[in-house]
């Protein structure tokens, strides 16, 4: 049983770090992105609510990411454990967490920081592709072996207009304002550990599964 919680500024490689994690230890990639968009596509009521954040590129408020974060981890206990990607955001998320996971008898074992800077992540969102599904691509460092398709599903990989320059500087500067609190929460409790994300992707899974065997778990 492993819980661990990916952090690192958007179009650091969080995604892309959290399925190749969850694919080598058999974990239960819990990405708060997709799950808010399979709400929204399903027209939930959770995801009725969040749409109207979501649609103005706003923040989707704790309330709501918490009840479906809650839902995911109470009707699919992983066995193994789970990757938690976009999830927690802040500490107010970061408290509920712990007080869903406690009710079932877990905790998170390690918070992982993936470090990066901001205009090596706008070179990569520019050529970065993700398909309806998730599953995430660079044009350059990580092409897909058909044209504009996913791999995995065959579905057609986008552009979103999360990855566009101003976007993403913008997004970067929101993260680390947001994030330097769930930081503090987490160091106070002795679980940050931090990767180079400026390193290429095979090499920063390398340092994460390192980082995971000196924590102790596998
Ligand atoms: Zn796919």
């Amino acid at each position: 049983m492993l819980n661990l919680i990916l952090l690192g500024p958007p179009g650091a490689g969080k995604g892309t770090q959290a399925l190749a994690i969850a694919g080598s230890l058999g974990l239960h990639r819990l990405s708060t992105g997709d799950l808010l968009r399979r709400h929204i596509r399903r027209e939930s009521q959770l995801g009725a609510q969040a749409r109207v954040f979501y649609d103005k590129g706003e923040y989707v408020p704790d309330c709501l990411v918490v009840a479906m974060v809650k839902e995911e981890i109470t009707s699919f206990l992983p066995e193994n454990g789970m990757v938690l990607d976009g999830f927690p955001r802040t500490v107010a998320q970061a408290e509920a967490l712990e007080r869903m996971l406690t009710e079932i008898g877990k905790r998170i074992d390690t918070v992982i920081e993936i470090d990066s800077d901001t205009e090596e992540i706008v070179r990569r969102a520019e050529g970065r592709r993700v398909c309806p599904e998730g599953h995430t691509y660079h044009m350059v460092k990580n092409p897909p072996r058909s044209g504009g398709r996913c791999d995995v599903d065959g579905l057609p990989l986008q552009q979103r207009v999360d990855d566009q320059p101003d976007t993403v500087r913008k997004r970067i500067t929101v993260y680390h304002e947001r994030t330097k609190p769930l930081l503090t929460y987490y160091a106070a409790k002795g679980l940050i550990q931090r990767v180079d994300g400026t390193q290429s992707i095979e090499e920063v899974t390398e340092s994460i599964q390192h980082v995971l065997s000196n924590v102790g778990v596998r």
